[in-house]
């Protein structure tokens, strides 16, 4: 989904985090969804008149862009339901798939995201506003 650029207090507001930081449950250092999920266990979330896949809308928030079309949002820690960004990593649908087949592992850190990096970064500073001012 093609998405304006905003600033990220306005991607996210503070009731919407709460909204969503509500649903989330810490489970060793992943965070569990108890909310909705779709068949195979992926969270999934309203989000301004439209149901999102969880991970995807992470990724619009916190980077302010959308996953481009061909690429998915893993979980390093293959728990589906986790909404820990730091556990989440995009990458291509085809490495997705072959990560699923667990053969690309070492190709997977020959290739570091490095705006995943900053991604977590901007993650954990909104999360820690969040809690400051929740
Ligand atoms: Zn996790």
């Amino acid at each position: 989904m093609a998405a304006p650029w905003l600033p990220l207090s306005e991607r996210l507001t503070e009731r919407e985090a709460g909204r969503i930081l509500a649903k989330l449950r810490e489970h060793g250092s992943c965070w569990r969804w108890t909310g909705s999920t779709d068949h195979d266990g992926y969270a999934r979330v309203w989000y301004r008149g439209r149901n999102w896949h969880m991970t995807r809308l992470l990724v619009w928030v916190l980077r302010g862009e959308a996953v481009a079309a061909g690429w998915d949002v893993a979980h390093q820690c293959h728990h589906p339901s986790c909404c820990n960004p730091a556990h989440l990593l995009v990458q291509d649908r085809r490495s997705n798939r072959a990560v699923r087949l667990a053969v690309a592992q070492r190709e997977r850190r020959a290739r570091p995201d490095i705006r995943w990096r900053r991604f977590e970064q901007q993650c954990r500073q909104h999360l820690r506003e969040i809690y400051r001012y929740g």
